[in-house]
């Protein structure tokens, strides 16, 4: 029998009454194959606590506090007299971030980074597990890091197939009924944890179903499907039924905060739909991703990128910018990752939009600034309209300044900075 697979992120898991929900979705089904991500906002928690203990900043000790508080809060509000066991179980894992903070750090951010990260996902998988034993749901807990191997591009890591495909079919196997395991983290082939990007557990959710042949992927979210613009910031955002994989791929790609832009490729190789449903309404159909043998005719799809930096470049010895200032520019944007969403160039002069986040982005200016002169624009926001018409683009540039415009037949982006008249 295909298995189903079943990912649960971490807003679906942010508290008591939340797992109590998804166990209702969960209980009286087999052949599932779950996948938690790090309860509510302690991936950004860690990724506190790395700050500090990489630059040995004095209050690492009072971040894992807060840290260990939260869970073990947690663990009382969902097992109440019988929490006892469970903290004592989870108290490992803090045991070994305890003592991963008590060392000197080494000079590698990243795998620092990694090794830190990734209890987010042990410890809310090891509680979700626990939590669906003590509802009469019996499961398996897998560890993610002995079955997905990777390339060791740490905080990006690459899924190895070839490496992943045994341990992966020998551990899930087809006995097990229900089983739970972690997204976003993996290992390395010599055995050091990985973690696959930010919001990497749909990636993992869709690896698990392309390496077990998967009959289906559903992604349990806090919102009815995939919209076409963030309800949070769009009062007309509507939910689509239906995507086809190139679409979902396309608006994954502008920024869509639907689903991770790395979930698509590997369900498509093997046709395996993926449906994005509400855990508050399981019963309603949500959106289904799937081969379309039509094409898709879609009502306009906002996606909107905010901290966005526009830097303008010009050569100081007033070069051409053509192929070899282009191959320089983007060799210091691969080499300091920064994340460019648009760029357009002149005869001497070259823009990029990059996300406003990263960490490198004075040593990125800094050495732009060896060879080019170097402006910025910060605060801008990138916004990406899919199937856009005059009315469309109206509601969305309206009083706006609009720094860079590109339009294709369909698709319509804008960098826009505040509202003109401010
Ligand atoms: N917990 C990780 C993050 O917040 C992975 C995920 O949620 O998909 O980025
Ligand atoms: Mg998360």
């Amino acid at each position: 029998m295909r298995k189903r697979i079943y990912k649960f992120g971490g807003a679906s898991v942010k508290d008591a009454q939340s797992l109590e929900n998804i166990s209702e979705i969960i209980k009286n089904q087999d052949n599932l194959c779950i996948v938690v991500s790090a309860i509510g906002k302690t991936t950004n928690a860690l990724e506190g606590l790395v700050n500090s203990y990489f630059n040995n900043l004095a209050n690492k000790f009072d971040l894992f506090s807060g840290i260990f508080d939260f869970h073990y809060k947690y663990i009382d509000d969902a097992f109440g007299e019988s929490s006892e066991p469970v903290k004592k179980k989870v108290s490992v894992f803090f045991d070994e971030i305890k003592q991963i903070i008590d060392r000197t750090p080494s000079e590698n951010f990243d795998k620092e980074y990694d090794s830190l990260v990734s209890y987010g996902e042990m410890v809310s998988t090891f509680i979700f597990s626990e939590y669906l034993n003590s509802k009469g749901i019996k499961n398996t807990f897998i560890d993610a890091r002995e079955i997905i191997v990777t390339d060791n591009n740490h905080r990006d890591a690459k899924i190895l197939w070839d490496k992943s495909f045994e341990p992966v079919n020998k551990v899930v196997g087809d006995g097990l009924s229900v089983c739970v395991t972690q997204g976003f983290i993996g290992r390395t082939v010599s055995g050091e944890v990985t973690t696959l990007g930010r919001e990497g557990s749909d990636y993992s959710a869709s690896a698990l179903a392309y390496l077990l042949d998967a009959e289906s992927v559903t992604i349990w979210k806090d919102v009815p499907g995939i919209m076409n613009a963030d309800p949070a910031w769009c009062s007309f955002a509507q939910k689509l039924d239906v995507l086809s994989y190139l679409e979902a791929i396309e608006l994954a790609f502008y920024g869509a905060k639907v689903i991770h832009p790395k979930t698509i490729k590997p369900i498509e190789n093997k046709d395996i739909p993926l449906y994005v449903k509400s855990f508050q309404n399981p019963e309603e159909s949500g959106t289904v991703i799937k081969k379309l043998d039509y094409k898709l005719k879609l009502i306009p799809v906002y996606i909107l990128k905010d901290n966005q930096v526009l830097i303008s470049i010009s050569p100081k010895d007033f070069s051409f910018i053509v192929e070899e200032n282009m191959s320089k520019i983007f060799g210091l944007f691969a080499q300091y990752k920064a994340k460019v969403n648009i760029t357009q160039n002149s005869a001497i002069s070259f823009s990029a939009s990059i996300d406003g986040d990263s960490r490198n982005f004075d040593l990125l200016i800094k050495e732009l600034q060896k060879e080019f002169f170097v402006r910025y624009n910060r605060n801008l926001e990138l916004v990406t309209i899919r199937y856009y018409d005059d009315n469309s683009v109206q509601k969305m540039t309206a009083g706006r300044k609009v720094l860079m415009e590109q339009k294709s037949r369909t698709t319509a982006r804008f960098l826009l900075g505040q509202s003109e008249n401010q």
